[in-house]
């Protein structure tokens, strides 16, 4: 009778699995055509001034606008993409329009855009982004690449040597998750990035837990004794942002200031719900 139920159990533990193959091999197909169906859009969240509350970057963040599965995150198809080499023409679309999206926007905001390990180490980013500035007549300066320390792990000399090329651009780097790593720390030895961002997993925690207060503020300081700029992203309530305005951080992104969304949608109004949310920081930088 054991051995009945096993084999039963087994048997659906191996449909399950074949189940899922499927969806995979599904998707993977299904993506593979994704862009030319123009079925990847980019949204985009703003970074705002940790003092001021003003916009000074977006975020691209891609998503899949699957036909009949809805809105696919990138958690869902990104490592499908990395792991079959489907990165390459999707992280040469993401360069490719978020270039187009920023020359076109009424200010010279910076635009921030993701590039995974399997893709910094694969595709000639240098000769993609290069392209990205030239075609849409593009200042270098407003371009920021964010990696995360899975770049350096393999292959550490090319990773850097890429890093460096990127750099003699003149775009800007930044490190992102960071604290979320095993070795985020020796990384910052390795090059010399413009900026780091402070993982979400610090700040959710932060007015819950002194901890998580203590670890975020020697990050800042970390940061900031090294020259780098500090960004904290998934700032989520007025709390984390009064904290984070006195440890000095830099910049703010989380859905407190706004959700990624198609561009256009952070509006005046938005901006100027925004912009209250930091008053209270510039009053108290005014009465220093
Ligand atoms: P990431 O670069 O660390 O992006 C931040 C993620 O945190 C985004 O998730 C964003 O929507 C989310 N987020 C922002 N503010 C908050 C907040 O206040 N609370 C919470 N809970 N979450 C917040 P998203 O858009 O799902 O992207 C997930 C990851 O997918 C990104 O993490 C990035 O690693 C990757 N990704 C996104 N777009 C691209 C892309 O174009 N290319 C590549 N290679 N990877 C991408
Ligand atoms: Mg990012
Ligand atoms: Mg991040
Ligand atoms: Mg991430």
């Amino acid at each position: 009778r054991v051995k009945q139920e096993g084999r039963c159990g087994l048997r659906f533990y191996e449909a399950s699995m074949n189940a899922s193959l499927q969806l995979r091999l599904q998707l993977e197909q299904e993506l593979a055509g994704a862009i030319e169906r123009g079925e990847l859009i980019l949204h985009y969240q703003p970074l705002v001034n940790g003092i001021t509350g003003e916009v000074e970057t977006f975020e691209a963040l891609i998503r899949w606008q699957h036909p009949s599965r809805g809105m696919i995150p990138p958690s869902d198809f990104i490592p499908l993409a990395e792991g079959t080499g489907l990165i390459d023409g999707i992280g040469r679309w993401v360069v490719e329009q978020a270039c187009r999206d920023a020359a076109a926007w009424e200010q010279p905001w910076r635009v921030s855009l993701n590039v995974s390990p399997s893709q910094f180490r694969r595709s000639d980013l240098t000769g993609i982004i290069a392209n990205g500035l030239r075609v849409n007549a593009l200042n270098p300066e407003r371009i920021v690449v964010e990696v995360t320390e899975g770049v350096l792990i393999e292959d550490t000399a090319k990773a850097v040597m890429t890093l460096n090329r990127l750099r003699d651009l003149g775009v800007r780097i930044a490190l992102d998750d960071f604290g979320t790593g095993y070795s985020s720390l020796s990384y910052l030895q390795l090059f010399r990035f413009d900026k780091i961002k402070i993982d979400k997993s610090f700040i959710r925690k932060l007015g819950q837990n002194e901890d998580a207060l203590t670890l975020t503020r020697a990050i800042v300081n970390l940061g900031h004794n090294l020259g780098l700029h500090v960004t904290a992203e998934g700032v989520e309530t007025q709390t984390q942002l009064d904290m984070l305005q006195t440890l000095g951080c830099d910049q703010i992104q989380g859905f407190l200031v706004a959700r990624p969304a198609p561009m256009g949608a952070f509006t005046e109004l938005n901006r100027a719900r925004v912009s209250a949310l930091f008053a209270k920081g510039r009053q108290r930088r005014a009465g220093e």
